[in-house]
């Protein structure tokens, strides 16, 4: 059910409540149990719908959540010929490449891991395969992605 639908609950209630307003001191009490009737079901339409739309906005707000902390994460990486790496201390690139295809696709980072010895890498998620690509192994990059991680924590 979607908002929309609750709207038309609450109006269906409204001019349940106004037909109640309306009905003289002669009534009818088959009238009025059929308006008290049509009231509750459209009050129960209503209450769904913005169950619904509550759950649909809590997702929202998680996927919002999500997004931010993907893209801050990215905005501390650096770039070098086309891929992304962690910082090194001196703010150059740092171990093993990310994986463009993710990024591009989802908004996401894994880091590519090297497969056939030097020769290629491959994404962990979506099994991209890149050749030629550079990493950047120095005493530092175990400290530069201990560090990304420990900022993701915090
Ligand atoms: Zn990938």
């Amino acid at each position: 059910m979607d908002v929309v639908m609750g709207f038309a609950a609450i109006n269906a209630a409204l001019k349940a409540v106004k037909s109640i307003r309306d009905i003289d001191k002669d009534f009818d009490k088959a009238q009025f149990k059929l308006v008290i009737s049509e009231l509750t079901s459209s009050l129960a339409d209503a209450k769904i719908t913005l169950i619904d739309a509550n759950e649909e906005i809590s997702d929202l707000v998680l996927q919002i959540k999500n997004l931010k902390e993907q893209w801050a994460f990215g905005e501390k990486l650096v770039e070098k010929d086309g891929y992304k790496y962690y910082p090194s201390d001196d703010g150059g690139p740092s171990g093993e490449p990310f994986c463009q295809v993710c990024e591009r696709n989802d908004g996401k980072y894994f880091q590519l891991t090297r497969s056939k010895g030097h020769i290629e890498h491959t994404c962990p998620n979506c099994k991209s395969v890149y050749h030629h690509v550079s990493s950047y192994m120095s005493r530092d990059y175990l400290r530069a992605e201990k560090k990304m991680h420990a900022q993701e924590r915090e």
